[in-house]
Formats: C-alpha cells, structure tokens, sequence
C-alpha cells in the first residue's frame, strides 16, 4: 500500500524544526507494508493544506497529516480537511467532557478557546490521544482517506502505533517492509558498490541501498511487501553472502558501535586499551567511555595536543619531533609505544593529524592523519587522507583508530 505524507508547519520549512515525524512514520509504518510514496511539507497556511492535501488525495487516495490540529491554530488542518470532504464540523459533548477532565486534572479550568478541539468533521472516526489534548481524525469519502494526526512528536508517534498501525496492518494482510542493515567502515562506497556487484544481481527480490556516513557506509538490505517470516530466511542468507565479502570491514548489524563491539573483543581476551590522541582531543577516549562498562577494558590515555606533552608524558624523542614533525610515522609510532608502556595496555593506538582549516602544506595537506597501533608489542603506522571539513576529519580518525586495533585483533 502506497501512501502520502504531508507534514504541516511553518517551522519545518524554516529548519527551527527538523522533521523527525516523517522519518518516524516511515520507519514504522514500512513494518506493515505501508509505503510512504511521497511526502510534503508545507507551511501552516489554509491554501496550502487545501492545496497538498488535495493533490496528495488525487496521487494515493490515502493521506496522512501531522501538525496543525491545536487550539493556538485555530484548527487550520482539521477545518480545511472538512470542507475539502463536505464534511460539517460538529461539536461533541464527549470529547469536550474529556478535554474539560484533561484541564481539571492539572487544576485549571478550560479556556473557551478550546471548544474547537471538541468539533469533528461529521462521520470522522475519532482516536483518542491519552499523551495530549487534541484526538488524532480519520476520514472517509468519495476522495478517499485522511488521517490528521497532532506535530507534537510524542502524540503524533502515540496515536501511529496505537490507532492507525493496527488498522493498516489488517489490510496488509501481515504483508510488511522488514530490512536488515550491515555497517561497514573504512572502505569507500564505489569499493563497496565494485566488490558487491557479484551478488546484488542475485539478490532480487531484495534491494540493496548504499548509506554512508562518519562512521563508514551502511549496507541495508530490504524486503518489500513479504510476511516477515518468509523475508527473515531471504535477508539472512544475503546478510551471509555480503559479510563474507566485506570480510574485516563489516563489524556489526543495525545500531552496532564500532566502540562497543572492540571492547567486547578486547573483553574477551582479557586486554586492556589505552590512547594517545592529538589531533582528535579525547574524541576516541569518548567513544570507548560513551559504552557502559568500558572501565573492564579501557585504561584511558593521554591527550598529547602539544609537542611538549608528546616527549613528557608520552617519551616521544623531541629530535624526531624536529627532524619528521608532529605529524609523522616515526611521533606516531613514538606515541603508540609510549602510552602502551606508561599504562601496560596490551593493545594502545594513538593519532595525530592536520585537522585544518589551517596547518596544511603540499607534503601534509590538511586531512593527513598519522596512525600508529601497539598490539601486543608489535607497533605498525598507517596514513590516511582524510576528507571533509575539521569535525568530520577528526570523526573519521576516531572511528579509524577504533578500526585499526579491530582489523588487528586476528
Ligand atoms: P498543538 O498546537 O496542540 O501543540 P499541533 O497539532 O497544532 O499541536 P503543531 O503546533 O504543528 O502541532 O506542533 C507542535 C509541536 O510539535 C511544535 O513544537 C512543533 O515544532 C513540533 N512538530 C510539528 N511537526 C513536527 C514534525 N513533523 N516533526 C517534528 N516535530 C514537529
Ligand atoms: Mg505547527
């Protein structure tokens, strides 16, 4: 079943709001086969709900609004919605008790400028909205179906799974849109894309979509419009045949952080982890102390910014500091072997780089990052060129030296 979205609001075309109720709606709806076909945003305006509501009902017939349904609008979205059907607005004593209890719950007495909330388009199903005030509105006719639901995410997501879900699911027929996604780092998209070319042609009826990010690219694996039960087998078989492929670069499923799958891996062999970060400030430290339980395995580090703290604390030789530079293989190896040795880690990586904007040279433009990874004694450098602006560099060289000790771990 296709459908259109249309997210009412001034605010979401200004960027004050980010729209987090159509990627909520389409996440949760594609578990019941539902397909968001087309979506619009549009401003607060009657002329314009008319107007996308309209055409949004000649393309699916079936619609759903977000926003616009509160008392401070005056009913924009409600109102314009019923005339569109010929719809009469109709008060009812019901709704308006519940509102009235709502108020008298939190001790205040309704003002009369919310009688409008109580009005319904005549022969709209009315579904209750326990987190709010305003009831979400489903209405039928010849142009076929709306359902209006609050923008307040909260209610808006309360009112998808409790009311229109279930409803939607029972025509699919438990037909749904179940995908599975594998996430990989540290190998380019179009390497990806080349090397997956064997078998995205045997994956039909699944679809492959390319996702990258900071963190690296994910893969996400789709089935459309099966019973779960008939997609699971199809996606896991798939899954299989891409993993082995991606080999070492694929280390985890759906929401998996690289931080937490190395630390169960260290975990595991009873390591201990240390750092030594320049140019990425503690941003590796953070990633490791943002997963709970982290002290098992992380020792901490040193956030070697300074030259003079590379030689005191880190016993990098100030000669080479002088002769390679900060950023170098020779610092970075100095730096990978000198924490290792201060805390007794049995695995340490350190970084050190030209973040930008400024700093960079034709021998080290901006983007050169120094990697030097310590495991178990043995102490190897990589360099990488790193792209983007001065956050995603140093994002990038901390989600890369959490994959060296990965990669390193057998
Ligand atoms: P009420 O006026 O009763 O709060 P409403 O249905 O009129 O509800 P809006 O006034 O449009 O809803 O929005 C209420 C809040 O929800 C605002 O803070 C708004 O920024 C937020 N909001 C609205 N639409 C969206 C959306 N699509 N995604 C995320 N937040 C939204
Ligand atoms: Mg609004």
């Amino acid at each position: 079943m296709d459908i259109d979205l249309v997210t009412i609001g001034t605010e979401l075309l200004l960027g004050f709001t980010v729209d987090t109720n159509s990627a909520f709606a389409g996440r949760t709806l594609a578990e019941v086969g539902v397909r968001i076909a087309r979506r619009t945003s549009i401003r607060d305006t009657p002329e314009e709900i008319r107007t996308a509501v309209g055409d949004a009902l000649v393309r699916s017939r079936f619609v759903i609004t977000t926003g616009g349904l509160g008392p401070t609008r005056d009913d924009v979205t409600k109102k314009v919605v019923a005339d569109l059907f010929g719809a009469p607005l109709e008060f009812q004593d019901a709704i308006w008790e519940e509102l009235t209890a709502k108020w008298a719950r939190i001790g205040r007495k309704i003002p009369d400028s919310n009688r409008c909330q109580a009005e319904v388009p005549r022969g709209a199903m009315v579904l209750p909205n326990p987190r709010g005030t305003a009831p979400g509105l489903w209405l039928s006719g010849p142009l076929g179906e709306v359902v209006m639901l609050p923008g307040v995410p909260s209610e808006m997501r309360g009112l998808l799974v409790d009311q229109v879900v279930p409803r939607l699911a029972a025509r699919s027929g438990g037909r749904a849109i179940v995908s599975r996604v594998l996430r990989t780092t540290a190998i380019p998209e179009s390497t990806l894309a080349t090397r997956l070319a064997q078998v995205e042609d045997s994956l039909d009826p699944l679809t492959l979509a390319y996702l990258p990010g900071l963190e690296g690219v994910d893969l996400r694996l789709t089935a459309w419009d099966m019973a779960p039960a008939d997609a699971e087998p199809l996606l896991r078989s798939a899954a299989e045949r891409i993993r082995e492929i991606v080999g070492v670069n694929g280390y985890g499923e759906g929401d998996d952080d690289l931080a937490a799958v190395l630390l169960d891996r260290l975990r595991a062999k009873r390591w201990k982890l240390a750092v030594a970060e320049s140019c990425t400030g503690g941003m590796v430290g953070q990633r490791l102390t943002d997963i709970p339980g982290s002290s098992e395995v992380f020792l901490g580090g040193v956030i070697a910014y300074h030259d003079n703290v590379k030689v005191r604390q880190l016993g990098v030789s100030p000669l080479t500091i002088e002769r390679r530079g900060a950023v170098s293989e020779e610092t970075v190896r100095e730096m990978a072997a000198g924490v290792a040795a201060a805390t007794g880690a049995e695995a340490a990586v350190a970084v050190t780089g030209i973040a930008g904007p400024g700093g960079g040279s034709d021998a080290k433009p901006v983007g050169t990052v120094w990697f030097g990874f310590s495991v178990a004694g043995r102490v190897e450098a990589e360099r990488l060129g790193l792209p983007g602006t001065r956050a995603d560099i140093r994002g990038r060289a901390a989600q890369y030296a959490l994959f060296g000790i990965h990669r390193r771990l057998g």
